[in-house]
């Protein structure tokens, strides 16, 4: 069995019991010759090798969908049993994965007259959340339903609401929910809405002919709808759960395609991101400490759906033809392999932030009923025992999730206490407790470490200042009212790099010098803030230089730049090989990971080493000390 790779941080409120990735198989209807599957039951089939018909395997899923099955069979056997998860709070996702021209997009998208699983599990979470509000305990909860959709196109994040070239960076959050910042999302009052956003939006999804399907879908397309759920009464819990319907891209023998170009380079993108696929079901089976989800962006999104914390289903479409054979063969065994992966969905229920919960003095429309720190309600109990945790701590100094989590714990905690009662959260279940004391623990020594540091960079930078000669012509200027840098060349500053700094060539080399604060200013004491301002040739040539090292170092060159490590590394090769060369350093924020401000600091950390021995850019030449 697998082991369950990483707890989430979530608190989740009623935890679940380990749900196992269920995989069906749908044999789509024979379109020439003699089929190479023949189902055996409701669960199993059997594959004949049709070189030699004696060879057979046999395989068996949760369910075997015969070619005669209809789309409305696979809907209520497969795909809406989990469906109802949504209004517990809890995640669901359903996958269609097979070879190209198998029928994913028919099961996923189907036809106005066979619809597929898409419309069909819209058209019920809407109705199923308006059924809930209708119910009597239903008026305690308000829900909304919304979605988004988007592409993964050669390794970019594309919105098909709101279509752009954009590559959509995607994020984690605290609780380990896949976010797509950035990304269109588009309110559901109803299923015409739903239609009116979706069909247009299907038309964006790119496409091409390849030999095996007319119209053959060339990326994934992955549908998001997000159920919120909000109390309307006290303690107004908020529930979200996320529904992912995705339609993978086949993967392809590129020489029975008659793939070239575009289509090849399409087409080893696709089977690329498969084979991540299949590394990360193979990972969480054999219970790996490290799962590849970030080698790929269909992986990195699929993080929740597989081996995380939804309810999923994957759907496994099959062809039967016999030059499907191989294509099949290896379908059943990534689907064989998928179903032991096991997923641990759990409800996320958050509260309102911190901020809402005013002391009763300031809040009179709370009427005593917050969790306020430090305030001393009526009926507390006297004992230091039970005294709230979060009225012991100074929350304002802590991380604001932590102290939302603390609060939800303690609400919990009182409402299962009863009769009103204010419970203390010394009095939650144990482990709870203990990883909640953990985690604060954790932030404190964290908190002290940066302070540490902080001062140790306090203190080298004032005895950089001290140690720095006082006549420099540069100083004797009237002071400045704002912080600002300077690049002198270096035979008008003496300055403590000394000889070192100097260029063998005797050609004149810049430095960086720092201008401290307004003088008199009372913020001397502070410390001297430090900024960099090339010459502008200079700065064209070491960001030649740090293109040129990225579009031809080895991950070991690539190594000794600074902040990229091995892994960073990794996915920089990664990237050129799939989309050839940087051109410019921004091009960094395509790769997965980087964003625009990691980009800033690593352009910041290496402009200066970058600049290498002055002479034209060698992509790996040995960079000048810092
Ligand atoms: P994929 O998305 O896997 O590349 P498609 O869904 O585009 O494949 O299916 C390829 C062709 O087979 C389409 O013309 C589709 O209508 C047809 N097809 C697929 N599955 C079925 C099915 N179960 N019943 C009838 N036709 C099907
Ligand atoms: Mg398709």
């Amino acid at each position: 069995m697998p082991s369950q790779q990483r707890a989430s941080m979530a608190e989740p409120r009623r935890a679940c019991p380990q749900a196992r990735v269920q995989v069906c198989v749908r044999l789509r209807p024979c379109s020439q010759g003699d089929p190479c599957i023949r189902g055996l039951n409701s669960r199993s089939l059997e594959i004949i090798n049709w070189r030699n018909k004696k060879e057979t395997m046999q395989y068996q899923f949760d369910t075997f969908y015969g070619d005669k099955a209809t789309q409305h069979d696979i809907y209520t056997g497969s795909v809406q049993p989990v469906l109802r998860h949504l209004l517990e709070g809890q995640n669901a996702s359903v996958l269609a994965y097979g070879p190209t021209g198998a029928g994913k997009t028919h099961t996923m998208l189907g036809s106005p007259e066979q619809p597929g699983m898409v419309p069909r599990a819209l058209r019920d979470v809407l109705q199923m959340t308006r059924e809930a509000s209708c119910l009597p305990e239903g008026e305690e909860w308000s829900y909304s339903v919304s979605m988004s959709y988007l592409e993964i196109y050669q390794e970019k994040v594309l919105d098909l609401l709101e279509p752009s070239h954009q590559d959509l960076p995607i994020r984690e959050d605290r609780d380990r929910n896949i976010l797509i910042p950035g990304l269109t999302e588009r309110e559901l009052g109803s299923f015409g809405d739903f239609e009116r956003y979706f069909l247009p939006a299907s038309c964006n999804r790119t496409m091409a002919s390849t030999r095996l399907n007319d119209r053959s879908s060339r990326s994934h397309a992955v549908l998001l709808v997000r159920v919120a759920q909000a109390q309307r009464v006290p303690p107004y819990r908020r529930r979200v759960a996320k529904l992912c319907l995705i339609d993978l891209a086949g993967s392809e023998d590129n020489r029975r395609t008659g793939n070239r170009g575009l289509q090849l380079k399409e087409s080893s993108a696709i089977n690329a991101s498969l084979h991540v696929l299949s590394k990360v079901v193979d990972a969480l089976n054999q219970g790996l400490p490290r799962v590849p989800y970030r080698d790929s962006k269909l992986t990195r999104l699929l993080q929740d759906s597989l081996g995380g914390s939804a309810h999923s289903v994957i759907i496994a479409n099959i062809a039967p033809e016999q030059h499907f054979y191989l294509d099949t063969l290896s379908t059943l065994n990534f689907a064989a392999k998928s179903k032991q992966v096991v997923n641990r969905p759990f409800t996320q229920e958050t509260l309102p932030a911190p901020a809402v919960r005013k002391r009763p003095s300031e809040d009179p429309a709370a009427g005593g009923e917050g969790v306020s720190p430090g305030a001393k309600r009526p009926h507390e109990d006297e004992s230091p025992e039970a005294e709230p945790l979060s009225s012991l701590l100074p929350l304002e100094q802590l991380d604001p999730g932590l102290v939302q989590r603390l609060l939800g714990l303690e609400q919990l905690e009182k409402q299962q206490g009863g009769g009103g009662r204010r419970l203390p959260l010394l009095n939650t279940p144990r482990r709870e407790r203990v990883a909640l004391l953990r985690q604060l623990e954790e932030t404190r020594s964290e908190l002290q470490k940066l302070k540490e540091k902080q001062k140790e960079l306090e203190a080298a930078a004032l005895l950089d200042k001290a140690r720095r000669p006082k006549p420099l012509q540069h100083s004797k200027a009237p002071s400045r009212p704002c912080k600002q840098a300077v690049v002198l060349p270096l035979q008008q500053v003496q300055t403590p790099l000394g000889k070192e700094a100097m260029p063998k060539g005797g050609e004149e080399i810049l430095v960086v010098q720092k201008v401290g604060q307004v003088e008199g200013s009372g913020a001397e004491n502070e410390a001297p803030a430090w900024e960099l301002t090339l010459r502008p040739d200079l700065l064209a040539r070491s960001r030649k230089n740090i293109v040129a090292l990225l579009n031809e170092g080895s991950t070991k060159e690539l190594r000794t730049l600074h902040r990229i490590g091995d892994k960073k590394a990794r996915l920089i090769m990664a990237w050129r090989q799939l989309h050839g060369p940087f051109t410019q350093v921004e091009d960094l924020e395509k790769v997965e990971g980087m964003t625009a401000k990691h980009v800033a600091s690593f352009l910041k950390a290496n402009l200066l080493s970058s600049l290498g021995s002055l002479s034209p850019p060698a992509p790996a030449s040995p960079r000048a000390p810092q």
